[in-house]
């Protein structure tokens, strides 16, 4: 199989981020903006839990682009890889979006759109696939199901008929 989706990745895009941490809620740093690799069925969690729980994890950092979730492209690109995901420059950093963005329908007309997320349809800057890591892995939970739905349903008749 060519794409993997490793255990943690779905649990990153369903992470809900930016809260306030319950346990340091009077701390300067308690935005709850990490998530650990290693125990990835565990919530988002603040800086001061990471140097107390996580210490030796390998632990990503979520940042906010105008009200959505990105990661920087170094810390993200080596555990997962993020071929044709569109990437952005915000605050000088190299960032990607976790989960595609409603976007206004109007917003394709200009010019001639030449590049389209191959999932939700956004337009591209540049000749990327996806507009985002939440595209790119329900593109590929796609190919794995036409892949493999042939042999699921025949297995399950074996099953069945057994
Ligand atoms: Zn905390
Ligand atoms: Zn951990
Ligand atoms: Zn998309």
């Amino acid at each position: 199989m060519e794409m993997l989706v490793p255990p943690w990745l779905e649990s990153l895009l369903s992470t809900a981020f930016f809260t306030i941490c319950p346990r340091h809620r009077e701390a300067p740093r308690s935005e709850c903006n990490m998530f650990c690799l290693d125990c990835s069925s565990s919530d988002a969690f603040c800086f001061y839990c990471r140097s107390t729980q996580h210490r030796d994890h390998p632990v990503i950092q979520i940042r906010r682009s105008s009200y959505h979730d990105v990661v920087r492209v170094a810390e993200i690109q080596k555990v997962l890889d993020i071929s044709g995901v569109q990437t952005y420059v915000i605050n000088s950093a190299r960032v990607l979006f976790l989960n595609e963005r409603p976007q206004p329908k109007s917003s394709t007309s200009k010019g001639g759109v030449s590049h389209l997320c191959e999932i939700c349809g956004r337009s591209l800057l540049d000749p990327f696939r996806f507009c985002s890591l939440g595209c790119k892995v329900s593109s590929s939970l796609l190919i794995f199901l036409i892949r493999f739905l042939p042999t699921l349903s025949k297995l399950s008749r074996i099953v069945i008929e057994n």
